[in-house]
């Protein structure tokens, strides 16, 4: 075939998948490419990638996906409340629609054959090719003379001789690779997505079993504060310096509680939620002494019982 081949690259923002859109380059191939931003993770980087490849970027909101696979993971999580294989692969499925949708010939990936050793094994790259409907149209350029050849190959869109056959878990070749393209700017392997993370999965899970995932202001911010769950159900988030209280007093809405120290006490602002169920005087009681507890040359247990948080 004489025409150029049209692929469409999952772009996280890390090396990997900036240097498998090099790779189908010099394979000739024309790439665009597609990334996914929710609350749990942004595509601040993914941009940056493109920027630096001057590649065009397709940004999806993967917000209700993600939300869907939190409340109902079919492969479950990972060690935190990170449902990865689900992720994964509704992922190349939203970039397969697209890739139809627009005309390209195949969805490409970063991966690297056993560079993780669950998730990257033959079986699993074959398992997320299944499972994402785009059996053949899937492109690994970092390791594809080590897999099946994809239907681009066989029709002989894609020189298979210009990909890679990596493996493993070394890095050497991908840096020597970076290298020769001239990419010196790029982040670590590390992650970025805050499903990943212990700390924050507690606090999402405590969300998902108290107010629910459906308000997606809630679900924002779980990245603003400290949180307590009162006795009566209501919950308490807590700003830790003057941003985090401007921006809880800005998120304010409806129903919601705004507690401030009482006049000439320095603490934080607190945000209770007008959720499940109306806050009562107990819980009430229990904001206010949390917000005395943070407050500077407060004394909780011999606080003046006359003075009450301001409440607006
Ligand atoms: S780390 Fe986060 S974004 Fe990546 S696959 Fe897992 S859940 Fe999805």
């Amino acid at each position: 075939m004489d025409r150029q081949p049209r692929g469409l690259a999952l772009i996280s923002g890390g090396l990997d998948s900036r240097l498998g859109v090099c790779v189908l380059r010099d394979a000739g191939a024309y790439m665009e490419g597609v990334c996914f931003e929710t609350p749990f993770f942004s595509a601040a980087s993914a941009r940056q990638a493109a920027e630096q490849l001057r590649l065009k970027l397709h940004v999806v909101d993967f917000t209700a996906d993600e939300i869907a696979l939190i409340k109902h993971p079919p492969h479950g999580f990972g060690g935190a409340m990170n449902p990865c294989i689900d992720c994964h692969a509704t992922m190349i499925r939203r970039a397969g629609e697209l890739m139809r949708e627009r005309g390209f010939d195949f969805v490409s990936t970063g991966e690297v054959l056993n560079q993780r050793p669950m998730s990257q094994n033959r079986q699993s790259l074959g398992v997320v090719e299944k499972d994402s409907g785009l059996k053949g149209r899937l492109v690994r350029p970092l390791s594809a003379q080590l897999l099946e050849p994809t239907i681009p190959e066989t029709e002989g869109l894609l020189d298979r001789t210009k990909l890679l056959a990596l493996s493993g878990r070394r890095r050497e070749p991908q840096i020597a690779l970076a290298a020769h393209y001239g990419l010196v700017d790029y982040p670590s392997p590390a992650g970025g997505c805050k499903l990943t993370e212990e700390a924050y999965g507690r606090k999402l899970r405590d969300l998902m079993e108290h107010e629910g995932l459906d308000d997606l202001r809630l679900v924002r911010l779980l990245n603003v504060g400290r949180r307590f769950r009162l006795p009566g159900g209501a919950s308490v988030i807590l700003g830790r310096d003057a941003r985090e209280n401007a921006i809880l007093a800005d998120r304010r809405a409806g129903a919601d509680v705004l507690l401030y120290p009482p006049a000439g006490v320095v603490g934080p602002t607190a945000l209770v939620p007008a959720y499940a169920t109306p806050l009562t005087a107990a819980d009430r009681a229990a904001a206010e002494q949390i917000v005395f507890a943070w407050s500077r040359g407060t004394d909780v247990a011999a606080r003046d019982p006359f003075l009450s948080c301001q409440i607006r």
